[in-house]
Parts: C-alpha cells; structure tokens; sequence
C-alpha cells in the first residue's frame, strides 16, 4: 500500500527512496531491508549519547506505569520538579527559572515572547530583535523571521516580522560587533544568537573571543542576550553549553534536542530571575502568556531527568573530548583529498566544503551526495556544498572509518 505520510524537507515528487527504519542502537540504525546504517548526524542532531540509551529507555520505561501526561497551568509533577533542579544545578547559577515546552521552536518563541513581555511588563518601549546573518532559529513563522530568509520560506514572507541583522563575523568580527553596537543604541528589546556555530547556515563557525564581545555590547546597552543553545548544547561544541568557552552567561538559554539524550521530544527556555520577576505580580495580565498541551509532558520528564543523570555520572565530557579527537584526525586527512577545502571543527562537529566551480553543479550536490552516502549505509545529509559529521558521541574507531571512507568515495564520484 502506498504511504500516505506527507515528508518535513521532502519533495516527494523527486520519488527518492524513503528507508524504513525499524530499529536503532548507538549510532547504528536498522532498516526493514535488513541494512546497518550510520546515523552520522544524530538524527538531525538531537540523539547525544547514543540511540536508546539503557538508562534512558528504562526511565521512560517506568514513567509510563505512573503518569502519563498532566496540565502544566497551576499543576506540577516529580519529573519536571527534577528537570528543573537539575538544569538549576548543571547550568549557570544566574539562570534560576525553567520553562518548559516541547520543541527547539517553541522554546525559542518563548524566549522572544519572555523577551517583550519583560520590556512591556516595566513600562518601557522595546520591541526589535536583532539576529546574525544565516541564522537558524526554527520553523514557526517568529522562529522563521529571526532565520536566514530564503528559498524555504519565502511564500510565507508577508507573515514575518522586521528584525535588524549583524552580519556573520568574519576576521576579528568588527564588522559584527559594529552593527551590533548600532542596532542596540537604537534600543532593542533582545538580540539571539546561536553561540560559536551557527548550524543550519552551513556549520560556520565564530571564537569565542566574539561571542564574548557580543555579549558585552549587549549588556552594555541592557539589550538581552538569548543564547539558542538548542544545538549547541549538552555537549555539541565540547562543553555542555557553548556559551561557557566565552565565559558568557546569557539573559535567556534555549535548550531542546540533547535534553532528553535526543529521545523525546521536549525543550526548556531558562532565564534569570529579571526576567521572572518582571512577569511576578497579584495582577493576572503580567502573567506569562504561553502554554502548549504538551508542556512538561511527564515521560519526556523523565528522559531527561536520566539524562541529567547521565552527565552527572558518566565521563561523558571525556567522550565528547575522545570523539573530537577522532573528527580532527579525519579531518586533517580530509584536507589532502582533492576537491575538500575549508575543514572545520567545533567540538564533535566536523564539516569540510566540496570545491564548486560552477553554480548548476551546486544545486545537484547535496542530494547527488546524499543519495552516494545512503547506498554506502551512512546518513550523511549535506548542507549546499558543505559536508559536516556530528555523530553521536558512542560512535567508535571503526564506524568513524567507515563515515569517512564514504565521505571520500562520495566526493571522488560526484567530481567524476
Ligand atoms: C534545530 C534547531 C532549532 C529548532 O528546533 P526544533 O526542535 O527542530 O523545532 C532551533 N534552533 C537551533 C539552533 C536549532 O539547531
């Protein structure tokens, strides 16, 4: 019988085949047709330590024979309590509230609703946003308007509102932080960013020597600072957060994906104590304003109080160091393969560019690319001309080689 699911970033047109995937393990998938494929991008880099992690699984497991699912307005349960001190205690100390939601999306439309509601509570006139350049931020049509515009969401464009942009530091990022710097004198409410790497934009990468200039110019002109950690975070960039190697602290924290190890679906946007009390009033209209069914769903809870656990308890920074090490290795080999230019790194994210020479060829790459990797049994899913690897972080010598092998034969073939 033919399928009737309607594919997110598919075209169904194309008729390119569609794996089904009846099991997975670590960083292996495995599919109805019998075949073992590396998930080099962690299921689009949310699975952390592995898929079905024993602890994970089983607390999970154990959720679901007590409660299921609960309104979060003016209800609580022992799963979000515990997320919410876990978060309190792993994270900067100056984040002391958590709210919860389901998706990367939400968590980011929370923090820019946080962000107004913050301003409009105290009186005062604030209401632009300012973004980088190639920016990811989500989906929803306020996660959309502070991205990247473009091909993939250009027919909702009438929807979106004005943001002022800094452009992607290059260099020592003067540029950057000069148009941060103007655009905040012009008083804006909050800038968002995602810090050191910028994910859906290509893998590209800034210091942290410029993320904690930016925070600064924030601070300085009391605009505040969102840090959209929902990829960077739980390890991505080889600290827990990526904030951290710049020694910053932001004003707003989005998390999502690797808060539950990547298995269920559930997000928090952290945010100091300011930003609560600003909402903390006898008046009901100063209250925030937002909820989803799903928020603080129970067994969603429960994932990520075992992944709190988790990183309390195993070496898991000590993984995540061994993992990069790994990825620098492959890509100092990488280097010497004709047609690779720009190798780079952040923590356990590795991309390389293929060489382009004209702009038709382009345009076929990734899908060219992607088609080479899944006969070879690895999902790779390649970002215009840039290939990066961002496994999970159990992936071991021999299943590295094995992504590697297919990334060179993959550029080997589409060069002819
Ligand atoms: C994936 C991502 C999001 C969106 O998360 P979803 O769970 O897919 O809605 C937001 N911001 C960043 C930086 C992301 O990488």
């Amino acid at each position: 019988m033919p399928s009737s699911v309607w594919h997110p970033f598919t075209q169904h047109g194309l008729q390119e085949p569609v794996p089904l995937v009846t099991h997975a393990q670590g960083a292996a998938l495995y599919t109805a047709d019998g075949r073992r494929v590396l998930d080099a991008i962690s299921s689009w880099w949310v699975t952390t330590h592995g898929h079905c992690h024993p602890r994970i699984m089983e607390a999970v497991r154990t959720q679901t024979e007590k409660l299921d699912q609960l309104i979060f307005a003016g209800w609580t349960h022992e799963p979000a309590e515990q997320v919410a001190a876990g978060l309190v205690e792993i994270m900067p100390r100056e984040l002391t509230r958590v709210f919860f939601s389901d998706s990367g999306s939400t968590c980011v439309e929370v923090a820019l609703k946080m962000a107004l509601g913050f301003w409009s509570n105290r009186g005062i006139d604030r209401q632009r946003i300012i973004v980088m350049e190639h920016s990811y931020h989500g989906d929803t049509i306020g996660a959309m308007s502070i991205g990247e515009r473009g091909v993939f969401n250009k027919p909702y464009e009438p929807l979106l509102f004005d943001v002022a942009t800094v452009p992607f530091p290059e260099g020592d990022g003067a540029a950057t932080l000069e148009a941060l710097e103007t655009h905040c004198r012009g008083g804006a409410a909050a800038f968002i960013v995602e810090p050191l790497l910028l994910g859906a934009g290509g893998m590209l990468v800034y210091s942290p020597d410029i993320l904690r200039a930016m925070a600064e110019i924030c601070r300085r002109h009391d605009v505040l600072f969102i840090a959209d950690e929902v990829m960077t975070g739980w390890g991505r960039t080889g600290t827990l957060l990526a904030c951290e190697q710049a020694g910053v602290v932001p004003d707003i924290l989005c998390l999502a994906k690797g808060l539950t190890g990547g298995s269920m679906p559930l997000a928090v946007t952290m945010a100091r104590e300011e930003i609560f009390m600003a909402h903390w009033s006898t008046d009901r209209a100063r209250m925030f304003y937002h909820s989803s069914s799903y928020t603080a769903n129970p067994i969603a809870c429960a994932a990520a109080v075992a992944n709190l656990a988790i990183w309390r308890e195993e070496p898991v920074l000590e993984r995540i160091a061994a993992l990069g090490a790994r990825q620098q290795a492959m890509l100092d080999r990488l280097a010497h393969v004709p047609g690779i230019v720009n190798p780079r790194r952040c923590g356990t994210v590795a991309a390389v560019d293929v060489e382009v020479t004209d702009g038709g060829y382009l345009s076929n790459l990734a899908p060219r690319l992607m088609a080479l990797f899944r006969e070879a049994d690895v999902l790779l899913r390649p970002l215009g001309n840039t290939i990066y690897v961002m496994p999970p972080y159990c992936l071991d010598d021999a299943d590295h080689a094995l992504i590697e092998a297919a990334i060179v034969r993959g550029v080997e073939t589409v060069r002819g």
